[in-house]
């Protein structure tokens, strides 16, 4: 069998020295991928090319699949996120990003195992503003009955597929009662008309968050727009270890595309320190979705393995830094080899 074409973006900041060690995890592991290398972020403006070049575009539009690393978004001023445009270009409207205990990385929170699926596409984090007049901007919060609809179809789906209880809507419907208002309507009847059996709540967000920090076990699914998704994503990071274990999918109709939860960490960048889990584990997600549920298939037989390798590492107290570890971003990577 050929192997599959993958798209491959490094990023900026930490995203080059993670991605060179996830790639010799999976090397090692065995994984048969063409990885089609693509720039983005700010080391493509470096060469010269648009943030977001034409052939990268066309990379993914052809390949469907890809792993990115972080891209940096400047604060307060020049170019829009790039992250933002890829969701935008392929309409990426689901990212889904689990939050689960590890073994041998002791936190304050037990049992933690969540998923956070965040609507990609909308609201504020769509960045729309402008300035009415010197002194007064505004940003647009948008909502559309089709990517609210969109969504919650998708959220229930899914957590029918993997057999999961529950599914949370955090949402602000109390003050903004008609964009908040139209995602909480939209799931409800979701799961009235179509997904009676799994359990449906909500929570105006405030509180959610209270709850959610005295006891994250207690929920299962967390369903989120956009912006909260963002936040609650960090939040929740914070209950298994930080930004450095948290992994993500982006999915659209067609194409899909994986990354860490984390940013560029411009201020731990080219030390070589930076954990590459967060972006291991999102690569693993991507092996499960090429096996496409077919446990027999090479790729998820090499995500159980390297899942089952950085399980261990972990359990044997091999750690990077932000997890009160001692290993750097290459000696993490050959202690995950070790073990496969
Ligand atoms: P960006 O602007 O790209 O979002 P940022 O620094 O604002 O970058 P993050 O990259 O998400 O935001 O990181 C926040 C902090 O978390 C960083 O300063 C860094 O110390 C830490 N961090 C993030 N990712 C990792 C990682 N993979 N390993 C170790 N620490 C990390």
């Amino acid at each position: 069998m050929a192997a599959r074409k993958v798209v491959l973006i490094e990023g900026d900041g930490i995203g080059p020295e993670i991605t060179k060690a996830v790639l010799r995890v999976l090397d090692a592991a065995g994984v048969e991928i063409d990885w089609t290398r693509c720039d983005a972020g700010i080391s493509a403006l470096d060469k010269g090319e648009e943030v977001l070049p034409a052939a990268t575009i066309a990379a993914i539009k052809e390949h469907k699949v890809a792993l990115k690393g972080p891209c940096t978004t400047p604060v307060g001023e020049g170019f829009s996120s790039v992250n933002v445009q890829l969701r935008k270009t392929f309409n990426l409207y689901a990212a889904v990003r689990p939050v689960r205990n590890l073994p041998g990385v002791e936190t304050r929170y037990k049992n933690v195992d969540l998923i956070i699926i965040r609507e990609n596409t909308e609201g504020l984090y769509s960045g729309v503003e402008n300035e009415i007049t010197p002194g007064v901007v505004m940003s647009m919060k948008v909502a559309t009955e089709k990517a609210c609809l969109r969504i919650a179809r998708w959220a229930f789906r899914f957590a029918t597929q993997r057999q999961r209880k529950s599914i949370t809507v955090f949402h602000k419907a109390n003050i903004m009662k008609l964009t908040d208002g139209l995602f909480l309507r939209v799931a409800d009847l979701i799961h009235q008309r179509d997904y009676p059996n799994i359990d449906f709540r909500s929570a105006i967000i405030d509180a959610g968050c209270m709850r959610l920090v005295q006891d994250p076990s207690q929920f299962d699914i967390l369903l989120l727009e956009n912006l909260y998704g963002d936040v609650v994503s960090d939040l929740c990071a914070g209950f298994v270890g930080g930004l450095g274990v948290v992994p993500g999918a982006n999915y659209g109709e067609e194409e899909a595309i994986f990354e860490a939860v984390h940013g560029s960490a411009p201020d731990i960048a080219g030390k070589n320190i930076a954990n590459p889990l967060a972006l291991l584990m999102s690569a693993v997600m991507l092996l499960n979705y090429l096996a496409e549920n077919d446990k027999t298939s090479i790729y998820a037989q090499a995500a159980e393995k390297i899942r089952a390798a950085y399980d261990q590492t972990l359990l044997d107290g091999a750690k990077t830094r932000d997890l009160g570890g001692e290993l750097n971003t290459e000696e993490f990577a050959d202690a995950v080899i070790a073990r496969l």
